[in-house]
């Protein structure tokens, strides 16, 4: 943690420093560098990160062992590279418990009070809820770890910090938890588990991914108010943040208790459609808190110029209150995982390029490849075919393999014909590695994007272009025209 006073003389060491985050794949960060520089500024004490896809041996000591922090992961156990969520707890803010999932039914009912290593407080899960109960709490969505803090007055409470990645809203037949109910029981026993904390005295901070976006102004596609507010998962989270009257436990929605009005604050961008640029996203990440603990809150931001992830960073600020010490780790923290216990750094590692390097080094012997394969097959051609003349291009192949071609057609001096077909070849390489001619979009003028059909179908595979900019409201003009065209289309 930086000073322990900040330039205005606010004591930062009776700050509690909330960040969560869905990065969306953990592989390619390093939390040294995430934890130091991207949300370094903010001072944290407890960063909770959703979808890192990791199953427990993907997980690196990068990822594991980070200076100054103890971090708790769940994996989804019923998939791999799949949701997972973990907490990085700075030294000041080591908790004394940490468990996975929400509804505890790896606790229950044997140790379903009391037990030391368990946080407690679970819902009550009923017989035809159990196979849900367990299914979620093995799909890495949720981690809770538990801290002890100290208020103004001296007075020592629990503070539990549940961090969530909610399922999904979206219809998609191929995701196994798409089904109704699952998702219902999981928002239900997220609810009875956080309530049934705050019942028994403790704090209660909840902060993830809620896969929910609360009010239209929270939302840039919502076009039906009506259709809007009826949603049942909105419903869930209107009943979540309303009191509840029989013991009056009520959760605050942080940023919007501080900022009711901002508008655009989205948290999560479709970036395939390039939406981030014109803002025209979602919130649907949020820190809430119980509102006894409310009452300490300073200030609530959304991050949206910290890139990396289709969503970006959430933060919460809290004064007058303060982390008990605590210098026993639980066992549960990920250094204490066997991969990394004794690890001694081997010479290998020094030398090994990381696999982001490595992917992208396939990546690029795979494109050289397949222009070598077309290359191939375009030279034969060229011996069979008179083709027409081509027209000479401003762009050149790599030097390399231009000379690769040159050296690899026999050239005993004696033909013209073999000089031509030289010549063609050279040309019909250089034009391989000229890029079609960009269009210019309609709406704009600019020069399109180029981009590759993914999905399965007659078109896999197929370029298209266009208009550069990214999606927004309609008539936006600052936003994508829909220019498209394909690539080699017949008409063109
Ligand atoms: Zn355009």
């Amino acid at each position: 943690m930086a000073a322990t006073t900040d330039q205005i003389g606010r004591d930062l060491d009776d700050e509690l420093h909330f960040i969560s985050w869905n990065m969306n794949g953990l592989r390619t960060f390093n939390m040294s560098e995430v934890l130091t520089k991207r949300v370094g500024t903010m001072n944290c004490s407890i960063l909770a990160i959703q979808e890192t896809k990791l199953t427990r041996n993907m997980l690196e000591a990068s990822q594991a062992c980070v200076d100054d922090y103890s971090s708790y992961f769940s994996f989804s156990k019923n998939r791999s590279g799949y949701s997972g969520v973990a907490n990085y707890c700075h030294t000041t803010a080591t908790p004394i418990r940490a468990e996975e999932g929400i509804a505890g039914s790896n606790f229950q009912p044997a140790y379903k009070v009391d037990l030391p290593i368990a946080v407690g407080n679970y819902p009550d899960i009923g017989e035809d809820q159990s196979a849900d109960a367990k299914y979620g709490d093995n799909d890495g969505r949720t981690v809770i770890t538990q801290h002890v803090v100290i208020e103004p007055d001296g007075s020592e409470k629990l503070l539990n910090v549940i961090n969530v990645y909610c399922p999904r809203l979206r219809d998609d037949p191929s995701d196994p938890v798409n089904n109704r109910q699952f998702k219902l029981n999981f928002h239900n026993f997220l609810t009875e588990r956080a309530r049934n904390m705050v019942k028994s005295g403790q704090f209660v901070v909840i902060m993830g991914d809620l896969n929910v976006s609360h009010k239209l102004e929270d939302q840039s596609d919502a076009t039906d108010p009506k259709q809007f507010v009826h949603h049942e998962f909105r419903q869930w989270l209107d009943h979540l943040l309303s009191k509840d009257e029989e013991s009056g436990v009520c959760f605050v929605d942080t940023f919007r208790s501080k900022h009711p009005d901002r508008p655009g604050s989205f948290t999560c961008w479709n970036t395939r459609l390039n939406a981030r640029q014109n803002n025209y996203g979602a919130r649907i990440d949020y820190i809430l808190v119980d509102s006894w603990f409310s009452k300490y809150l300073r200030d609530a931001q959304v991050h949206q110029d910290i890139m990396g992830s289709d969503h970006c960073p959430i933060s919460a600020t809290f004064h007058s209150i303060r982390f008990k010490a605590n210098t026993f780790i639980p066992r549960t923290a990920s250094k204490f995982y066997a991969q990394f216990c004794h690890r001694q750094p081997k010479l290998n590692d020094l030398f090994k390029p990381s696999d982001v390097q490595a992917a992208r080094t396939t990546a690029i012997q795979n494109e050289i490849d397949r222009k070598k394969r077309i290359l191939k097959q375009s030279s034969l051609a060229s011996f069979l075919v008179k083709k027409p003349k081509l027209e000479e291009p401003n762009l050149t192949g790599p030097e390399n393999d231009q000379n690769s071609i040159t050296k690899s057609t026999p050239n005993d001096g004696s033909s013209g014909f073999i000089k031509e077909v030289n010549a063609e070849s050279v040309s019909a390489w250089r034009l391989l590695f000229k890029p079609p001619d960009t269009p210019t979009c309609t709406g704009h003028g600019e020069k399109c994007s180029l981009r590759t059909v993914s999905k399965e179908g007659v078109n896999v595979g197929r370029q298209f272009w266009v208009c550069p900019r990214g999606v927004g409201k309609p008539g936006d003009k600052n936003a994508s025209c829909n220019f498209f065209k394909w690539v080699n289309s017949k008409a063109s």
